[in-house]
């Protein structure tokens, strides 16, 4: 049982059992990478193939052009129908575009028509963290929940919310920004502009630049952390304070504390205004495992208002890991699509013929 509200209910029970199990592809544009991989209905990543990301200066075409090639690849060898999208990036209310994406050279590009004329079957855009936050309610950490909020913490913050078997857009298709929220008035500045940011102390980013100005104090009891980032400050990464901390050195224990005891304020802010049954948290830095969710929850627990009279909302890792946006960018292909034929190359060549 799937925990899906009426509404969705509805909707599943209208497409044929045959299609909700039809293999689907699924693309997730990174700022590093593009991954591309076959998902059959079970949310089972059955072929994947990965490339890099084109440079930011290129044209939105060049983008498309690798989206092509990487679903051509995976069309020889798989009898695959239709096709959804993952991009870090605002895409609008109707799916169609893709408004700004700070990786790539895209503003107010129409991603859907573009690639849905070229391809010549159903194309599905999505913003990343929306299809993380669907694969994970569907086949992860959120299955049987009907209200669950996902927060993505990488080198900022993404989020979503699942409400009812749907993904809650917002009215322009850009709810889920909870990474701007400010929560420290006048604090850090972000690059969105704005100061104080919540991602600006719970992230991937805000975890290295923590740990760099401590080093940087050159107190004796950073030297283990500095040693191991080769003696020089820029070696510190996330995943190297996220080892440290594993391997018991009490600074980079410290460290991810700081950066747990904010994701459980900001955590409380959203239970105030969302109310959800279920917080999912994925993303790189959620590889430190308890050593941050402990700290969060402790924290969620004391600044969660109403604390004692009311249910409160369990916070639990993510169980998908970094093939999550694949999954649900596949999943709501398959879901969204109504008319299925096999991806054929030939179809597709003659569709890229110059206009
Ligand atoms: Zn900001």
């Amino acid at each position: 049982m799937l925990g899906l509200g009426p509404r969705a209910e509805r909707r599943r029970r209208a497409l044929p059992a045959s299609i909700l199990r039809l293999p689907t592809i699924g693309v997730d544009i990174g700022g590093t990478k593009v991954i591309a991989g076959v998902v059959d209905g079970e949310g089972r990543v059955i072929d994947r193939i990965r490339t890099e990301t084109p440079d930011k200066s290129k044209s939105p075409r060049v983008v498309e052009d690798v989206i092509v090639d990487l679903v051509l690849q995976l069309a020889d060898k798989h009898d695959v129908h239709a096709v959804g999208v993952g991009a870090a990036g605002w895409v609008d209310a109707d799916r169609s575009r893709v408004l700004f994406a700070p990786h790539l050279n895209w503003r107010n590009e129409p991603l859907q028509e573009a690639l849905s004329e070229r391809l010549r079957f159903p194309v599905v855009v999505e913003n990343d963290a929306n299809a993380a936050a669907w694969a994970e309610w569907r086949f992860g950490a959120g299955r049987g929940e009907d209200h669950m909020v996902m927060i993505t913490l990488g080198t900022g913050i993404g989020g979503a919310v699942v409400r009812d078997g749907y993904v809650d857009r917002g009215k322009y298709g850009l709810a889920g920004e909870f990474g701007h929220m400010q929560v420290v008035p006048g604090g850090h500045r972000c690059p969105c502009g704005n100061r104080g940011c919540w991602e600006q102390y719970s992230s991937g980013n805000a975890l290295v630049r923590e740990a760099r100005e401590l080093v940087a104090e050159e107190s004796p009891v950073v030297q283990p952390l500095l040693a191991r980032a080769g003696g020089t400050p820029s070696g510190i990464t996330g995943p190297l304070v996220t080892e440290a901390a594993r391997d018991g050195d009490p600074v980079a224990v410290e460290l991810l504390y700081e950066v747990g005891r904010w994701l459980g304020v900001g955590i409380a802010n959203l239970a105030a205004a969302l109310d959800p049954g279920r917080f999912v948290v994925g993303g790189g830095v959620s590889e430190a495992g308890d050593l941050l969710l402990g700290p969060a929850q402790d924290a969620f627990r004391r600044t969660l208002t109403g604390r004692g009279f009311r249910p409160e909302a369990t916070v639990v890792h993510a169980a998908l890991g970094n093939e999550a946006g694949l999954v649900g960018a596949a999943d709501l292909a398959r879901q969204v699509a109504r008319r299925f034929r096999t991806i054929k190359r030939h179809r597709i060549e003659r569709a890229t013929t110059p206009r």
